[in-house]
């Protein structure tokens, strides 16, 4: 059984996940409608990554006895004034997930619950991986002239 405090916890992380999918998938429109159909495409993976994490932590939650409970989620940016900038607050936004999730690692350490910890660790390294992939895109888009861009989009239609 986890203590009430982590239950709680996890469960804040798991609506803040939600948070993420809904702002990467708000992006994901801006940039369709800007006409970046390659950077929509990653963005819309993004936000599929995002939803994954909620529901990882859901069923995580389920297999130690608790209840997910999705809560009300708060409102997203709508719109941004590039492409750059968009990625720029993709770049920002993991680097606050890192702390949320280095925090939440805090807490289960604290609580003394193992095996919660052991789950967290592979959001831990995920999380290297998240700002690192983006920090590389935010570092082109800066050199990229408009034409760069077009290249850009163009590529990350793979993902
Ligand atoms: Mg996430």
């Amino acid at each position: 059984m986890m203590t009430e405090r982590l239950k709680k916890a996890i469960n804040e992380q798991m609506n803040a996940e939600l948070w993420s999918a809904n702002l990467y998938l708000s992006m994901s429109f801006y940039l369709k409608k800007e006409g970046y159909d390659g950077f929509a495409h990653w963005m819309f993976k993004q936000y599929e990554e995002e939803v994954q994490h909620a529901t990882q932590m859901a069923h995580y939650l389920i297999k130690r006895e608790a209840t997910p409970k999705i809560d009300k989620i708060d409102v997203v940016p709508q719109s941004w004034g590039t492409v750059t900038e968009a990625f720029e607050d993709t770049y920002k936004h993991e680097r606050h997930v890192s702390q949320l999730i280095d925090l939440l690692v805090k807490i289960a350490a604290e609580e003394k619950d193992n095996a919660t910890q052991d789950f967290l660790w592979g959001f831990v390294r995920e999380q290297v991986e998240e700002e690192a992939t983006v920090l590389a895109i935010v570092e082109k888009l800066r050199k990229a002239g408009e034409a760069g861009i077009l290249v850009m989009d163009a590529q990350l239609h793979t993902r």
